[in-house]
């Protein structure tokens, strides 16, 4: 017998509520792509109720500030830790979640839900350790500088890792004092719904922590077009993050913009083959390709081209996609329109003769209405042609051929993007020199981070966008930083 569609309600004010419209919006689970559940239709009237529950839990009524505005750094901190505590208690759950709206295999729905809780740790951590200075001035003047939060911040969140990017970004404005409001991706918003029930659950009073689910073109709109919002931090693609600045730039609101890149990854003729394939391998296969610092790209020195790939290919055509409950290499891609574009990009390179060196296999019983994709290995791809400039995002992965160290960086750093870099080689100064000239937020050398670990600052120059999330550095965006000058001559 069909099951009728779980339907999931957005929070606003620590209460779960349908949304005004009481109109609903289909979720599909990308393995079968069959509809599951339903999530609310959020507006631009339920964007202004969660705003103004934000609001009131930050700046409370007339002069006093509300429960979250008053709250001590040390306090947050204890918070965010209980949060962490309690996503590792459901760490289990939200996997499973995640795994069924995103098509994750489970394995990587659990990384997720780890790294969640670790981002949740590292900023309880940090709330009470972001100090201002004084600096030196006058005779007869004491000066100083404090970090203040913006007050309410939005963050619209994409499909392709919603608890790790929840985690970074409302991790760190909880951390620092800020109300956040989210706007999870219409394709994934389930765990963070969890995740909003154990933020009640350990405490944070209401409004501190609000979602509206949603449409991009509705819900996320109208957050972007707020007035009460004082920041957002957005992450997804580059069209749709220079649609949130421009909204954003008509009420004079900071942005943080995450949008993205087509990372390469530099292998030189001395480097370390057994350490390097597996780690180009999983660079591109990791959520099947949807990742944002995916090593997208792969530069190889024209005397260990045939070796590489040769090894890279006798790996991809070990990679099996299936339905995320299966754990296989691969999972789907999260929808339709997804497939869609990867199989565009894939035409295309037909169309333009580009051989496909070596492809995985979707598995003969994963459903046939999922959205799979096999992984594929495309060799000698002009560094000019779409398919080495444009993100693509599913599992693709471009060689091109390179000289000279001069012609692989200018290769790299072809692109209108720059957000990660990788390089293998065991020559110390071209390591330095390398990590210096890259046009990246972050350069790996001999290793792959895909972002790094929740320590690291990530973020992008160019299409890429701006501003940087993850470790300590994420609290200086989400806070704004006051000089007082005392005179007491
Ligand atoms: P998108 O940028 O449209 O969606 C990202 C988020 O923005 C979602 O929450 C969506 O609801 C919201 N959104 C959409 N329109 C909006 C608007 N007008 N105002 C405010 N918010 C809005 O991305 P997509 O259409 O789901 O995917 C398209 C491509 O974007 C992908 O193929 C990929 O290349 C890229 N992408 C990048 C990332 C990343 O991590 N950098 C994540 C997702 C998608």
């Amino acid at each position: 017998m069909l099951q009728a569609p779980e339907k999931f309600q957005m929070f606003i004010a620590n209460r779960f509520e349908p949304g005004l419209s009481g109109e609903q919006v289909p979720v599909l689970n990308p393995s079968t792509g069959a509809v599951f559940a339903q999530i609310p239709r959020g507006n631009a009237a339920d964007i202004d109720r969660a705003v103004r529950a934000a609001r009131a839990a930050f700046d409370g009524e007339g002069c006093a500030q509300g429960p979250w505005g008053r709250t001590t750094a040390t306090e947050r901190g204890r918070l965010l830790m209980k949060l962490s505590e309690a996503v590792l208690r459901d760490q289990e759950l939200l996997a499973l979640l995640e795994a069924r709206d995103c098509g994750k295999p489970l394995k990587q729905a659990r990384a997720d839900a780890l790294a969640l809780a670790r981002y949740f740790e590292f900023y309880a951590g940090a709330a009470d350790k972001l100090h201002g200075q004084t600096l030196p001035y006058q005779n007869g003047f004491t000066v100083m500088t404090i970090r203040e939060p913006h007050g309410v911040t939005g963050h619209i969140i994409p499909w392709n890792y919603p608890m790790q990017i929840f985690g970074r970004s409302v991790g760190a404005s909880l951390a620092v004092g800020n109300a956040c409001v989210v706007k999870p991706a219409e394709d994934a918003c389930l765990s963070l719904l969890h995740v909003a029930r154990l933020a009640a659950e350990v405490g944070l009073p209401p409004g501190a922590l609000n979602i509206v689910t949603g449409l991009g073109s509705e819900a996320g709109q109208a957050l972007s077009d707020h007035p009460g919002i004082d920041h957002i931090s957005f992450t997804g693609s580059p069209e749709t993050g220079r649609r949130v600045s421009q909204s954003a730039a008509a009420h004079y609101c900071p942005v943080t913009l995450e949008l993205g890149g087509k990372s390469p990854q530099l292998v030189f003729a001395d480097a370390d083959l057994d350490a390097a394939v597996p780690v180009l391998v999983n660079a591109i296969i990791q959520n099947a390709g949807q990742t944002c610092s995916a090593g997208s790209r792969v530069l190889v020195e024209a005397s260990l081209h045939e070796r590489l790939l040769e090894r890279l290919a006798a790996q991809f055509e070990r990679l099996r996609a299936g339905p995320a409950e299966q754990d296989l290499d691969l999972g789907p891609l999260v929808n339709r329109k997804q497939q869609q574009r990867v199989w565009d990009f894939l035409s295309d390179a037909q169309g333009s003769g580009i051989g496909f060196a070596a492809q995985g296999s979707v598995i003969e019983t994963a459903p046939e209405a999922g959205f799979y994709q096999a992984p594929v290995l495309l060799d000698n791809v002009p560094a000019e042609h779409r398919l080495a400039q444009e993100e693509i995002f599913g599992p693709v992965l471009a060689v091109t051929r390179f000289r000279d160290e001069q012609e692989a960086l200018r290769i790299a750093n072809g692109t209108d993007y720059g957000l990660v870099a990788g390089v293998w080689t065991r020559e110390g100064a071209r390591q330095f020199r390398l990590a210096r000239q890259l046009r990246a937020g972050q350069v790996f050398i001999n290793n792959y981070g895909a972002g790094g670990g929740v320590e690291l600052p990530f973020g992008g120059t160019g299409k890429s966008g701006h501003g940087r999330e993850k470790g300590f550095e994420a609290l200086y965006g989400f806070t704004q930083l006051k000089t007082v000058a005392l005179r007491h001559d």
